[in-house]
């Protein structure tokens, strides 16, 4: 770890932009998911990837003040070397379709002039539910039950927090080789099972389809982030098409604008999509897709699987985030 003094220093000696200029145009795509006032409060359900409003404003401004926001149709036809890039330009993606980033990071990115594009889970804005990680996180969390059987008939203890998390994540890595209605069902029985449903006013944390027409009518860019949130390596064939064809279809239909842009969920397991993946991206027509690969993007990579750079807590952070990724010295 490089410590803060020394990261202050390095940026301000101007080393890493020297670095960056030497390897060439790039662009780091941004991952975020959800901004709220008090993202403790959202723990047990979302994790650790809501970011405070304050911190997020400051890296906007950081990004409008420092670096070159572009959006991510610019970003696609840099790869596909079909234009340029101005020096230092950064795209903004959030994951998932919470309601924040209609309600909270919208005002932002348009006050402060940054283009973002958001990717939206359709069956979660459909049916106003959480993406099943979360709603899976919040029942072995809460729940009052001490053991819990998994598909196979294995037991596994729920006694302490972290016996709790540790089947959390073993639910998660089987759960997340299912699509569609197996994996509503699956959620559902270990929802039931565990006696611990999330309420349903959490549901108000999704987008409507009305929130997700007013970032497009706001000129930002909405994507699609698949039906029901799988892993997609794991999937077959048929599911695969499923998520990425009707989860187009579908968001088409509702806004009425072609749907170019797809997002790799990330629940569990490695890898999160392999060639087929990219491959079937293509064949439905999307012109890009990100993934959680972490990294810059530059020219002539696929753009079917576009690098992400990781989020981070504070504007410093982001800050030198993008330095030393421009650098290429992550
Ligand atoms: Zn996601």
């Amino acid at each position: 770890m490089v410590k803060g003094l020394v990261k202050n220093a390095l940026i301000g000696s101007g080393a890493l932009r020297w670095l960056a200029r030497r390897r060439g145009k790039s662009v780091a795509i941004l991952m975020y998911h959800s901004v709220l006032e008090e993202p403790t409060r959202v723990t047990d359900s979302l994790g650790g990837i809501a970011l405070s409003t304050q911190a997020f404003q400051s890296q906007m401004e950081v990004l409008a003040r420092e670096f070159h926001p572009i959006d991510i149709e610019q970003a696609g036809r840099f790869v596909r070397e079909e234009g340029e890039l101005p020096e230092r330009a950064v795209v903004v993606t959030f994951d998932d379709g919470y309601t924040d980033n209609y309600e909270v990071a919208m005002p932002i990115l348009n006050r402060v002039g940054v283009p973002a594009t958001f990717y939206v889970t359709v069956d979660c804005v459909e049916r106003r539910s959480l993406p099943w990680p979360s709603r899976l996180r919040f029942a072995f969390r809460t729940t009052g039950k001490k053991m819990w059987l998994d598909e196979v008939g294995k037991s596994w203890s729920l006694s302490s927090v972290e016996d709790r998390e540790k089947t959390y994540l073993s639910a998660c890595d089987q759960f997340c080789k299912l699509a569609g209605p197996t994996l509503e069902a699956e959620v559902g029985r270990a929802e039931n099972e565990l006696e611990a449903k999330l309420p349903d006013t959490t549901g108000q944390l999704m987008m409507t389809w009305e929130q997700v027409k007013a970032l497009e009518k706001n000129g930002h860019i909405v994507g699609s982030h698949t039906m029901t949130h799988p892993n997609l390596a794991f999937l077959k064939l048929e599911d695969l098409r499923n998520e990425l064809n009707t989860s187009k279809q579908t968001m088409e239909k509702h806004l009425g604008t072609s749907i170019g842009h797809f997002s790799y969920p990330c629940p569990a397991l490695f890898p999160n999509w392999t060639q087929q993946t990219t491959e079937e991206s293509k064949r439905a027509g999307y012109r890009t897709a990100v993934t959680t690969n972490d990294g810059v993007v530059r020219k002539s990579d696929n753009p079917l699987e576009l690098k992400r750079v990781r989020p981070t807590r504070t504007a410093d952070g982001l800050r030198w985030n993008l330095e030393s990724s421009f650098a290429g010295a992550v």
